[in-house]
C-alpha cells in the first residue's frame, strides 16, 4: 500500500487539547459508509463509496487511539516528529497496518486476528477499487466492508467512547444512534439474503463449506470448482486448499490430509469449514467420507476458533 499524506488535519489547539480526538469526523465518515451499505444495493458507486469511507473512518478512529497514547504515533516515523508539524497536519501519517501494530504492541489495545485480516482485505479492496474500480465481486466486498463496519462499531464502544467527554459524546450521540441503526439494518439484509438461498441450499448440506471471501455457510463444493451462492465467487479446489493452508496457525500443524477415498490431498480437517461438527471433508469426493475417518492431526487444529 502506498504511502500517504495524513488524512485528518490536526486541530489547531492549545497545548492542553493536544490529545483533542477528531472522533466526529471518524463518525461522519462511518455514518457515510453505512449509508452506502445500506442504500441501493444493485449500486456499484454505493459499494464504491461505502469501502473508501469505511477505509477513511477505520483510519481517522484507529488514529485517535494513537494520539491519546502520544500524537508522535501518528507519523510514519515516530522518531522524526514534531509538535508543529502535528498541528499543521503537514506530516506523512502511518498506515492503517502500522496504526494496527502500534495500537497492540503501545497501547495494549485488543485487535484480533479476525479484525486486523478484515482491515486488511479492506484495504485491498479499497486500492482495487481506486485504481481499477470494482472488478472483484461486488457482494464479496460488501459482505468484507459488513465486517470491518462491525469491528470499527466495537472498538467505538469498547476503546475510544469510554475515553469522552460528556460534550464530544453528545455530540457524536445522534450520529452514533444512526450507525447502530444502519448496522442493524446491514445484518438484517445479509441473514435475509441467507434466508432466500436456504431452498438452494436444502440437500447439498453435505456440500456446503464456509467461503473464504464473504465467510458465509453458503459454498458449494462441486468436486473441481466450488460456488459461493451468498457472493458468487468460484475457486478452484486447488485454490481452496491454498486458503485453508494460509489461514492455518503454524502450531495447528497441517489441516490438508490425503483422502482414504479418492486418494487426492484435498481433505480438510477443520471444523470451522463446516456446519455442524461434520470432519474430515473431501473436497474431491462427492459424497461424505466413510466413518472411520483419520483423526484430525492435533488437539490445537481442532480446537482453532
Ligand atoms: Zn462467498
Ligand atoms: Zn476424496
Amino acid at each position: 500500500m502506498p504511502e500517504e499524506k495524513v488524512v485528518s488535519r490536526a486541530p489547531a489547539a492549545s497545548p492542553t487539547q493536544l490529545d483533542f480526538p477528531p472522533i466526529r469526523n471518524g463518525v461522519d465518515y462511518l455514518l457515510s459508509a453505512v449509508d452506502h451499505l445500506g442504500f441501493d444495493r444493485t449500486d456499484p458507486r454505493g459499494i464504491k463509496y461505502a469501502v473508501l469511507h469505511l477505509h477513511a473512518a477505520a483510519e481517522v478512529l484507529l488514529k485517535t487511539r494513537l494520539v491519546r497514547e502520544h500524537w508522535s504515533l501518528v507519523f510514519d516515523d515516530p522518531g522524526q516528529a514534531t509538535e508543529r508539524a502535528f498541528r499543521s497536519g503537514g506530516f506523512k501519517s502511518c498506515t492503517l497496518t502500522q496504526a494496527v501494530v502500534r495500537l497492540r504492541n503501545i497501547a495494549g489495545i485488543t485487535i484480533t486476528a479476525k479484525e486486523d485480516e478484515a482491515l486488511g482485505d479492506l484495504g485491498r479492496d479499497r486500492n482495487a477499487l481506486q485504481h481499477y474500480g470494482l472488478t472483484h465481486n461486488a457482494r464479496a466486498v460488501e459482505a468484507r466492508a459488513g465486517r470491518v463496519l462491525d469491528f470499527l462499531v466495537r472498538f467505538l464502544d469498547d476503546v475510544l467512547l469510554p475515553g469522552l467527554g460528556l460534550d464530544e459524546t453528545n455530540a457524536i450521540g445522534a450520529d452514533m444512534v444512526r450507525v447502530r441503526d444502519r448496522l442493524t439494518t446491514v445484518r438484517a439484509f445479509i441473514t435475509q439474503r441467507l434466508r432466500r438461498l436456504n431452498g438452494d441450499l436444502q440437500g447439498r448440506e453435505e456440500r456446503t463449506v464456509r467461503c473464504p471471501h464473504c465467510e458465509q455457510l453458503t459454498m458449494i463444493a462441486e468436486g473441481e470448482t466450488n460456488r459461493c451462492l451468498f457472493c458468487r465467487a468460484v475457486d478452484t479446489t486447488a485454490e481452496m486448499m491454498a486458503y485453508v493452508f494460509l489461514g492455518t496457525p503454524e502450531d495447528a500443524g497441517s489441516l490438508i490430509g490425503i483422502c482414504p477415498t479418492c486418494a487426492q490431498h484435498t481433505v480438510v480437517y477443520d471444523t470451522d469449514l463446516a456446519t455442524g461438527d461434520r470432519r474430515p471433508f473431501c473436497f474431491s469426493c462427492p459424497g461424505p467420507l466413510p466413518s472411520t475417518p483419520d483423526a484430525p492431526p492435533t488437539d490445537t487444529a481442532r480446537d482453532r476458533p
